[in-house]
């Protein structure tokens, strides 16, 4: 994904990718210079660009990532208690990135509002 838009006054490409879990899994061992070299060589040959990467930097996400969001297992957007006092909500509501996140606290946002309006 680009990630430009969250630096506005960022001159160069910026991008994170992701590897699908399958992936890692079967690469869980690979070295991070091997897995950068091979990301960048994919992303020159998708793109049909010859740029030089000027900073490269990998991390293992080793625990935290949503299968399947609670939207998709029970239709839900959040969990809410009996008396409507607590809610729980996160990431994994819509899930697993920050954009599920974002989107999350804005579905509970929503529904605040329309319990407003009732009232
Ligand atoms: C290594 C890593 C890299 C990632 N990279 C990306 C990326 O590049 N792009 C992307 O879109 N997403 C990325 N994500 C996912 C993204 O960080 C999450 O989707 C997002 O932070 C989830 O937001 P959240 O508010 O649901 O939960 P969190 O950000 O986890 O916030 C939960 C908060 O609740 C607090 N908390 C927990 N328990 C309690 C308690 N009992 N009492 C009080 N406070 C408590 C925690 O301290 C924390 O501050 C990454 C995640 C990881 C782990």
């Amino acid at each position: 994904m680009n990630q430009n838009f969250k630096h506005e006054f960022f001159n160069e490409e910026c991008w994170v990718v992701n590897m699908r879990a399958e992936w890692t899994k079967e690469y869980y061992n690979i070295e991070n210079y091997v897995l950068e070299d091979y990301v960048i060589d994919k992303m020159k040959k998708f793109f049909g660009s010859s740029s030089k990467a000027i900073f490269k930097k990998s991390h293992r996400w080793r625990y935290a990532y949503s299968k399947k969001s609670l939207l998709e297992l029970s239709n839900k957007n959040f969990i809410e208690s009996i008396d409507h006092r607590l809610y729980a909500l996160g990431d994994w509501c819509q899930g697993p990135s920050m954009h599920d996140a974002w989107l999350a606290g804005k579905k509970l946002a929503k529904h605040f509002s329309e319990l407003r309006l009732q009232i």
